[in-house]
């Protein structure tokens, strides 16, 4: 298992964060129970190890979002658990939507 926490986030330019941060506004995360709202860190909605592309395109604020540090560290952990699995499928519809 090829997971560096910490190292993918500190290679994001100042200005790139920058922008996320104005663009978001507010976590992108939003965990009802534990999210505090802010954006305080920048995650990555696709992982590099899982682009598997260069660092530069990873770190393209298309891939960027706002993060409060209490999201980021339950994505994180959902992410490392997830480990080899692919959890990437994307949630059910919601009942009701569908017409
Ligand atoms: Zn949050």
């Amino acid at each position: 298992m090829v997971w560096e926490r910490g190292r993918e986030s500190s290679k994001i330019p100042a200005r790139v964060k920058a922008f996320v941060r104005a663009r978001d506004k507010v976590c992108q995360l939003g965990y009802p129970d534990i999210c505090t709202g802010s954006i305080d860190e920048i995650d990555h909605i696709v992982g590099i190890a899982e682009l598997r592309v260069e660092r530069k395109h990873a770190n393209d604020a298309s891939n960027l979002r706002g993060v409060c540090v209490p999201c980021h560290k339950r994505r994180t952990q959902e992410q490392s658990m997830a480990g080899r699995r692919k959890h990437l499928r994307p949630p059910p519809p919601p009942p009701g939507l569908a017409k």
